[in-house]
């Protein structure tokens, strides 16, 4: 059955695109599935990998759309399924590379659930500082999952307005606002993005992302590099607000190559260039992204951190190299700050009281250490500070379901267990007993 689609869109589209009638027969076709791999994590994923994405490394087409859930590797972290197009971010990251220190800040503003953060993370490789934010709430927490199972331990999780950025002043050279929008983009994979569809909603995205743009703006250095983008093709909520940028603050728009074949359209505006993703070019559903450095603009001094953060030991050699590691109790958390970023680290997480600071290692209840789910997932963990239990994959989802029961004899105490050479979490062995350390806000709901 062919899509609802509004007639104020699909007039808008006959307007903006010669070849309308390509175009809207495209958004009734199969949308592409993909998926990034986390280098830190290499295993077989299994999953059935088609071509690779050609503008972003370890990144490849699916032949069909898998079920992730059930599939251990996804929650190890070993991979994210992400939109193809939103992977040209890793492509515009490599053009601005020359505006950007060695060590950048990076501000991630509308983060969750987390496949640009997970994509900057990869690309940055444990240089500077990510911090990762989502205003709202219920979906900062599954962002934060997200990170910790990615692994990186030089990001911060917040959960806080974009005004708030704005007022701490000028900290990150480089700002990715993957604004929320009207989501035209999406219709072949969301009819919901199709019914909910008014102009009326897509011009308030387009007002909303204004918003959050001046919000925001005061947080990044004169020199910076912003990086926006949504995955619509409604030119208010892309050119026009670009060209809304230009007029209200001193900014040079960035041109960024087109990767050849891909057949990415070069949006122009009066002051620069912006790229589009149709669904009847490129293969992946639509988005439109655009890099601007800020010229000058004006500069806050960031606030001082008054919060007082004790320094903290952990009684295990739990990380490879700990000795670059700084310890910190943070909320009754002990967590392992990498020693050259941990100054900033902690002032942020403590300005913003963040969700996710660094890596967690574990915390104290009474005498005993218990380490802490996320421990395992980092790329950082000592793969030889605990015992190691290999599960088969039907083992593997018990255990991410809470209900595993153990067939073979683990080591007493504490176990991490594994899945394909992935590590996904704790057991503890006491007696013949296995507790099941899988946090139950992450575990699998579904029937397997
Ligand atoms: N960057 C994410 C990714 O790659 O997985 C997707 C982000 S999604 C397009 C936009 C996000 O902006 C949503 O998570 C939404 O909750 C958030 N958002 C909604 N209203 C916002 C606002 N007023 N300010 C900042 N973020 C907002």
């Amino acid at each position: 059955m062919s899509k609802q689609l509004h007639e104020a869109f699909i007039g808008r589209i006959q307007g903006q695109f010669a070849d309308a009638d390509k175009f809207l027969s495209a958004i009734e076709q199969t949308p592409y599935y993909s998926v990034r791999q986390n280098v830190a994590k290499r295993t077989d994923m299994g999953l059935p990998i088609g071509k690779p994405v050609p503008w972003c490394p370890d990144a490849y087409y699916l032949c069909e759309r898998p079920n992730y859930t059930l599939n251990p590797l996804f929650h190890a972290g070993a991979f994210y399924p992400q939109e193809a197009s939103s992977m040209y971010l890793w492509h515009v990251l490599s053009s601005v590379s020359e505006h950007l220190p060695q060590d950048p800040i990076v501000l991630d503003l509308c983060a969750a659930p987390g496949g640009k953060t997970t994509l900057l993370a990869s690309y940055f490789g444990g240089r500077g500082v990510l911090v990762a934010n989502e205003v709202v709430r219920n979906r900062a927490w599954i962002l934060r999952e997200n990170i910790a199972k990615w692994g990186c331990p030089n990001a911060l999780v917040t959960n806080a307005e974009p005004a708030r950025f704005g007022a701490e002043g000028a900290m990150f050279d480089l700002l990715v606002i993957d604004a929320p929008c009207s989501g035209e983009g999406m219709f072949r994979k969301d009819d919901v993005a199709v019914a909910e569809w008014t102009p009326e909603n897509a011009a308030m995205c387009a007002a909303r992302q204004r918003t959050i743009i001046a919000d925001v703006w005061d947080a990044v250095v004169e020199g910076g590099v912003v990086i926006y983008s949504t995955c619509t093709f409604n030119p208010e909520e892309n050119e026009r607000n670009m060209q809304w940028i230009d007029s209200e603050y001193d900014v040079e728009f960035l041109r960024i190559p087109v990767v050849p074949q891909s057949c990415v359209t070069v949006v122009p505006f009066a002051q620069g260039e912006g790229y589009g993703f149709y669904p009847h070019k490129v293969e992946g559903e639509g988005f439109f992204i655009c890099a601007m450095r800020k010229l000058s603009g004006r500069y806050r001094k960031p606030a001082k951190d008054k919060q007082k953060t004790t320094k903290a030991t952990v009684p295990i050699n739990c990380l490879k190299e700990q000795s670059s590691y700084d310890f910190y109790n943070i909320e009754n958390k002990i967590v392992a700050l990498p020693r050259q970023q941990s100054a900033l680290m902690l002032r942020i997480a403590n300005s913003y009281k963040s969700m996710l600071c660094g890596i967690e290692t574990g915390e104290f209840i009474r005498k005993d250490f218990i380490p802490s789910a996320m421990l395992p997932l980092s790329a950082a963990f000592a793969a030889d500070s605990y015992p190691t239990a290999e599960l088969t994959a039907d083992e593997a989802l018990h255990y991410l379901r809470g209900e595993w029961t153990a067939t073979q004899p683990l080591a007493q105490g504490w176990n991490v267990v594994g899945f394909n050479g992935c590590r996904l979490g704790f057991a503890k062995a006491v007696g013949n007993r296995v507790n099941n350390y899988y946090p139950k806000e992450w575990r699998i709901k579904m029937k397997i």
